[in-house]
């Protein structure tokens, strides 16, 4: 094993991806191109598009004379594709397949009468991709983000109610919360149902990432502070070994130096990063890195 190692699965996932790919594509053909809301959580993917003569647009009424606007993965609420038809805009729809699978059983069960408990991450604002499913849910949904919302699931009584989770939602969490709510309901003669629909990219890069943290110093998870999966991972990473969570790759010194770490020949130190950090910006950390130590 080399001293700097990037974690063998990590980085922008497919949905994300494709995302970027269907914006760049369509810049190629020479198209102006609107992006609704941040493709991902990540300046430095953001910021590439932007170079390549992307806009980028986060209200509906600026999307009025767009000749493309780009639907992002984490998916949008019907009302958008109601505004997008009305104005004739043409777009390209690039939800993720998984989400457009939840926001279908959504729409579908609360058709069914179901009521909905999204199990998801309120961090100053709704996730986009809560939003977007909550948007299917006619109106009768609640979202659940740790056992302080339990309350509300407490006044669910004789209820038939479907759950789902944000993709990218910490797995223990939704187990612990699952549990929870499944005797609650059970007690309040409630039918439940449960999909636990969280993304496997989440949990592969999870997975490879915390075995490359068993086995370095310290690992340096890079993405969006917005991000919550890199978030997520950075907490992950940081109950394994002293990690540090940087959005530019330029920080990383300043970041080791404030949790106590020296940079050294001797150090062995793991890289990563969650579903919307393109993997190309590892590289350039790992090789940053590398000059560093050679000054040393
Ligand atoms: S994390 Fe998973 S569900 Fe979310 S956009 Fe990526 S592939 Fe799709």
């Amino acid at each position: 094993m080399e001293n700097i190692e990037i974690a063998k699965i990590c980085g922008l996932c497919a949905g994300c991806q494709r995302a970027i790919n269907t914006a760049e594509e369509e810049l190629s053909h020479g198209k102006k191109v609107t992006i609704f809301k941040e493709i991902v959580h990540n300046k430095n993917v953001n910021n590439s598009l932007i170079s390549k003569g992307a806009v980028f647009a986060s209200e509906l009424e600026e999307l009025k004379g767009a000749e493309t606007v780009i639907i992002r993965a984490h998916g949008e609420p019907p009302e958008t594709y109601d505004f997008l038809n009305k104005n004739n805009i043409s777009f390209k729809d690039c939800t993720c397949p998984k989400v457009e699978k939840i926001h279908e059983e959504v729409k579908r069960f609360a058709e069914d009468g179901y009521f909905i408990i999204i199990l998801g991450k309120f961090h100053k604002a709704l996730h986009p991709e809560v939003l977007g499913t909550l948007g299917y849910a006619n109106g009768r949904a609640i979202l659940v983000e740790n056992e302080d919302d339990l309350e509300r699931v407490e006044t669910l009584k004789n209820e038939k109610v479907y759950l789902v989770c944000q993709t990218t939602f910490n797995l223990k969490k939704a187990d612990e919360l699952i549990e929870i709510i499944e005797m609650i309901l059970s007690k309040n003669n409630c039918h439940l149902v449960v999909n636990k629909s969280i993304c496997d990219a989440q949990k592969f890069i999870n997975l490879s990432s915390a075995e490359l943290a068993s086995q370095v110093d310290t690992m340096i998870v890079v993405g969006g502070k917005n991000s919550s999966n890199s978030l997520e991972l950075y907490k992950n990473m940081s109950t394994i070994c002293p990690s540090i969570f940087i959005e530019d790759i330029n920080d990383y010194k300043q970041a080791f130096a404030e949790i106590g770490i020296t940079l050294s020949k001797d150090l062995k130190i793991g890289i990563t990063a969650g579903a919307s950090t393109n993997k190309a910006e590892l590289e350039e950390l790992k090789q940053l890195i590398k000059k560093d130590l050679e000054e040393i």
